[in-house]
């Protein structure tokens, strides 16, 4: 089972977060974002465990009454919308249980907590009716939000909460926890890699052989890109997925977005690089050239919808690719 412990080695401002939970020293509320995968969510539930252990020693005890009723999602005084996980979006009336909540005391009297996980799913109607309360704090409630990135928060939302970064996973962190969980030494070492630091990314590759053979023909292409030269081999090797394009562009989009949060709110940790070799351009690569690209994936994709061939489609990519994570590195 992951600790609470297991975060303090995630970067300086994950474990100053815990330190202050531990010591009673904690922002009434807190936002932890990062690209998908790193562990926001198992962090988040840690942290309400903390808030709501009524355990001896230090908190969370994840033994006690109070940490086993908050990890089964039982507790009465831990708040969540009452959305389904399938939900893309987060509405106020997903909302309407937990503002009628704070409107009254904690059922058992001590510490509550509202959690709030991809709270960029939140519409900012959803995020401007929570508002009053993160302005007003009542000093028993306490807010742990999780955003991929954070550009789904309101800048009054975001202004309001501590906002935390929870950086990649390293390599040997993710090829670590795969060998704990029975995946052999050589499938966990080429997982670790191509999960680009998301040990929720390589869990799930680890399920999915098809997954897996499309991640590899994005890594091995739009991924390792190094310069123009690199450009006709990626080619040739997507020529053929004319079938998989739509899901290529999907991969190639969705991870373009996480460079692109991640370099956002790029903090200097060391820790927020993870250590893979096919990765360093786009790692690398400056907010500016990530969203160059970005837009040039969502223009591929729109391409696709009228009668342009796949083979024009993949070639230009990796040629405004390879043009842009190159020309605008540091
Ligand atoms: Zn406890």
């Amino acid at each position: 089972m992951i600790t609470l412990d297991d975060f303090l080695s995630r970067g300086e401002a994950v474990s100053a977060l815990i330190a202050d939970v531990r010591s009673g020293r904690a922002p009434h509320a807190m936002a932890l974002t990062g690209m998908t995968g790193v562990g926001k969510r198992t962090l988040a539930r840690l942290l309400a465990c903390a808030f709501l252990c009524v355990g001896e020693g230090e908190k969370p005890c994840l033994a006690c009454k109070g940490c086993r009723r908050a990890l089964s999602g039982a507790h009465p005084d831990l708040l969540t919308p009452s959305a389904g996980e399938k939900e893309r979006t987060v509405k106020v009336d997903d909302l309407r249980g937990i503002l009628h909540a704070l409107s009254i005391s904690a059922v058992e009297g001590g510490e509550r907590v509202v959690l709030l996980e991809n709270a960029h799913r939140m519409t900012p109607q959803a995020q401007n009716a929570l508002l009053k309360s993160l302005e007003e704090p009542d000093g028993s409630t306490r807010f742990i939000l999780t955003a991929s990135g954070d550009t789904g928060l309101l800048s009054t939302v975001r202004s309001r909460c501590r906002v935390v970064r929870v950086p990649p996973f390293s390599r040997e962190a993710v090829e670590r926890e795969l060998i704990s969980r029975g995946t052999d030494k050589a499938a966990a070492r080429e997982l670790s890699i191509l999960c680009g630091g998301s040990l929720g990314q390589a869990l799930s590759m680890r399920e999915d052989a098809d997954f897996l053979q499309l991640r590899t023909l994005c890594e091995s292409t739009f991924f390792s890109l190094r310069s123009a030269r690199d450009v006709p081999g990626a080619a040739a090797r997507l020529r053929e997925k004319r079938e998989d394009a739509d899901e290529i562009l999907a991969v190639v989009e969705q991870r373009a977005r996480e460079y692109l949060a991640c370099s956002v709110n790029a903090g200097p940790e060391p820790a927020a690089v993870p250590e893979t070799a096919c990765h360093e351009s786009w790692l690398h690569a400056s907010p500016r050239a990530l969203e160059n690209a970005l837009s040039a994936v969502i223009d591929a994709q729109r391409y696709r919808a009228s009668n342009v061939s796949w083979q024009a489609i993949s070639e230009n990519l990796l040629y405004i690719i390879s043009e842009e994570i190159t020309l605008w590195q540091p």
